[in-house]
Order: C-alpha cells, then structure tokens, then sequence
C-alpha cells in the first residue's frame, strides 16, 4: 500500500473530507491546526474512520484538530486573523504564544538527562533505575499525529528533536556502565517510521556489545494503529520482521509496546495480520493508551479494548492519564472518573487481561496510580501509589489525597492527614542534586 500523508496544507484534497465536512468545520480544522500538529494518513481516512458522522467518530477525533481543543478566547484570536487575510507570520507569532501558555514541557523532562565520561546522552532518559529511554533521531516523527499528543511542542517546531541523539555508541557506553539497566526503549515520535536499515543502526551495534545485563529491548510505537502496512507491504516490511527475529534469536525479550487509543483500531483485517507476523517473529506485544474524553472514556469501549487485545494475543499493559499539555482541558479526564472507568472495565475481564496498570500520571516524581476512593469515618478519601518513583522504594506504598472530583493531575490534588506527601522533601532534594 502506497503511504499517503496529509497535513493542514492538503488535508482538503481528501475526498471524504470534501463529502462530509461542512465549510464551517473545515474552518474550525484551520483555526485548531496553526496550534497543534496535524498529519493524517490514508490507511486512517479509508480504513479507520467511519465518515457517515465523523464528528462523533473516535478516530476523527484521535487524528483531526477539534474546534474545543483551543479555549474559547485562543480560537477566537486565530480565528479572526485567518478572517482578516493576517500574514502566515502573524499567525505563527499568536500561535507560538498560545502554545507557550499550554504547559509544554511538562513532567520534569529537563532533568534525567544521562551523562558518561563528560558526554551527556542528549537523546536519552535514564529516570527510573531499570529502564533507559532512546530516542533516535530519524525516529523523532510518526505515521499520523494523535490529537492529544503529549509531545506535540516537538511535531509543531518549538522543541524540534529535543530529545533526539543520533550516537549510539555512547549509550552503549553508557548501559555498560550502569548494571541496573535491564531495559532499553525505543522511544518518538514512534521509531518504527524509521526504515529499517536505520533501525539497524541502532539495534546491530547493541546486539554486537553483548551487553550481560540488558535483558529487553522495547520499541514504543503506533504503527500498527496507524500504518500496518509497515509489517505488510513496505518494501521493507520483511526486513523489519526478520530483525525482530534477530533480536529475539539472540535471547532478549522483545517488547512491543503497542499504542492503541481504541477498539476500532484492532478490527481491520491489516491490523490483524501485522500482530500475527510481529508475533511470529517471538516478539511480545504490551498495550497502553491514555483515557480520553471524547475518545475512550467509557468502561464498556476499555472493556472490549482488552478483551480484543488478549484475543489477539496481546497483553494489556498501562491506561495512562492525558498530561498536563496541550489540549488537556479538552482530553482529560478526572481521576475519581478514570478511575471509575478502569475499575468498571476491569471487573469485566478475565484475569489475563488483568495485567493492565492504571489509571497512571507521569509526573515529575513518578508514574502515579489512582488506586481509588476509600471513605473514612464517613468522609471520602482519594487513595494513590507509585507504579514507578524517583525513589525506588516510593513504589507501593499507598497514600491518601483529600477527595476532589475534578482533578485531572497530582498537582491540583491536597495531601490527606499531613500537610505534604510523603515524597515530597525528598523529591525537592533528589531535583536539586539533579539540577546541579
Ligand atoms: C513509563 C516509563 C518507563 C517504563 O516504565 P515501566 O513501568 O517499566 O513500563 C521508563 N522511563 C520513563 C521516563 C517512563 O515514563
Ligand atoms: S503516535 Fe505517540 S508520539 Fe506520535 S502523535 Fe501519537 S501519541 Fe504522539
């Protein structure tokens, strides 16, 4: 299958978008899109989306910009410049101020840069003791753009290639010299819009350090949600299944860390044939989405995600909170509803789809779970805990929060019987060490 891209510049061209969409949401696409990134492609439009109600369906939704992602007065500011003809200058300069008042760099990400011999590691992260993430510099871009992307500042230019690194050679250095690192992620943009041979760049010098403590490579990745035909028809695609192989041929487990946001994803029949041949290939594929409002936030499309994942063979891994970025006002959802959410979702499934974790915020000080509402001498309570922690030994202990129905973050959340979470001093000193 040829691989079709399309943007805000040519998205009209679409023939289902000129048969569906009204002049004023073509204007609304607009207005969203000098903000936030857009790029979708034709697997998306004539496989996945249901163009009979688009504005309902959760695949327009995951992939178009949506008139709600901008509050009122943001939209309104465009809006008025593209009525008025404003320069494409002018527009960039207002869009760049209303993407500065969107949090984007959230989540502490300018700490846990790693550092070797005096060479920091640019394009990597080293936050939680097992795990290392890369990001490789092809890999810094993905087959469509999702909506509630949380790394949308580096799509739309104003982080470009932040993370990105191009030596790996250094972080071979580097794994080496840390024998608590089990894990190795491929992290984007999605690293599978790589071509293969650049992949190999990667992963062939890895393979050939013989590294004796690191036990798993994973790849985080999208392609099969939104282009399956990388493991079907690419001119590479075979190339990429026999360097899976290769991989697991070598003793190391290779997780797949699927991003799926909905069941209607798993359904075509392209979809089903690529998870058959990555499976094939020994490699094990995990799954993980954010909830979302307007997308997924029902227990019954959770439900059927999971049972569908676990049909397919794959296993259930993390529901995730949207980030405290972007369009969060639009997409994100309370954690007392998350939670409601998973926990209705989760008592529909059978135990093997019971290995999900969640609902999780990746904030500074670890991946945080909403483990519930507890009630206490008749008050309601809200109760966490860390899945991962700056601190290791953070992980586990459960701790309570003054109930708040509309947080959407651990930060809008009030410590329970103290006046401060129980991680919090040491945070302050563990980023301070950090920092300097
Ligand atoms: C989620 C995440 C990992 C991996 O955590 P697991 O719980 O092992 O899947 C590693 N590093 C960072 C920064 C993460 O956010
Ligand atoms: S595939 Fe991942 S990195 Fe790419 S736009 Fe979607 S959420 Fe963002």
């Amino acid at each position: 299958m040829q691989y079709r891209v399309y943007t805000a510049k040519s998205y009209k061209t679409i023939p289902q978008v000129q048969k569906s969409l009204t002049e004023e949401q073509l204007f609304d696409i607009d207005v969203v899109s000098k903000v936030f990134p857009f790029k979708v492609n034709n697997y998306v439009i004539d496989k996945l989306i249901n163009w009979e109600n688009p504005l309902e369906d959760p695949i327009f939704r995951l992939t178009f910009p949506q008139r709600g992602m901008l509050k009122d007065e943001d939209y309104e500011r465009i809006a008025s410049l593209i009525r008025e003809g404003a320069s494409e200058e002018k527009i960039k300069a207002v869009a760049n101020e209303i993407r500065m008042k969107l949090n984007p760099h959230p989540a502490g990400q300018k700490y846990n840069v790693p550092e070797i011999n005096g060479k920091k590691l640019h394009g990597a992260q080293h936050k939680y003791k097992e795990t290392i993430l890369f990001f490789p510099k092809q890999g810094q871009t993905c087959h469509a753009y999702c909506s509630f992307c949380f790394r949308w500042p580096q799509f739309v230019g104003i982080d470009e290639l932040k993370f990105a690194m191009k030596e790996v050679d250094i972080l071979i250095e580097y794994i080496k010299a840390h024998p608590e690192i089990t894990d190795l992620l491929f992290t984007g943009g999605d690293p599978l819009i790589m071509k293969t041979k650049i992949l190999k760049q990667y992963i062939e010098p890895i393979l050939e350090a013989n590294i004796p403590h690191l036990q798993t490579i994973r790849i985080g990745t999208k392609a099969l949600g939104f282009w399956p035909y990388r493991f079907l028809t690419d001119d590479d695609a075979q190339e990429l299944l026999d360097l899976f192989k290769k991989i697991v041929d070598k003793g190391y487990h290779l997780a797949y860390m699927a991003h799926f946001n909905h069941y209607k994803e798993l359904e075509t029949d392209e979809v089903q044939e690529a998870i058959s041949k990555i499976r094939e290939t020994g490699a094990v594929i995990r799954t993980q989405s954010p909830i979302l409002r307007h997308i997924n936030d029902s227990a019954e499309v959770w439900a059927t995600m999971w049972k569908k994942q676990v049909d397919l063979g794959m296993i259930p891994y993390y529901m995730f909170m949207a980030r405290d970025t972007g369009a969060q006002h639009y997409f994100g959802v309370p954690l007392v509803k998350a939670w409601e959410i998973f926990r209705d979702a989760y008592k529909q499934v059978s135990g093997l789809a019971r290995t999900v974790k969640g609902p999780s915020m990746s904030a500074t000080p670890g991946k945080i779970r909403m483990l519930g509402v507890t009630e206490i001498n008749g008050k309601k309570y809200m109760v966490l805990d860390f899945l991962q922690g700056r601190n290791p030994d953070w992980v586990g202990k459960p701790f309570f929060a003054e109930y708040d129905e509309n947080a959407m973050w651990i930060d809008e959340l009030k410590p329970a019987f103290s006046d401060k979470f129980f991680f919090e001093d040491e945070l302050e000193k563990l980023l301070k060490k950090e920092a300097a």
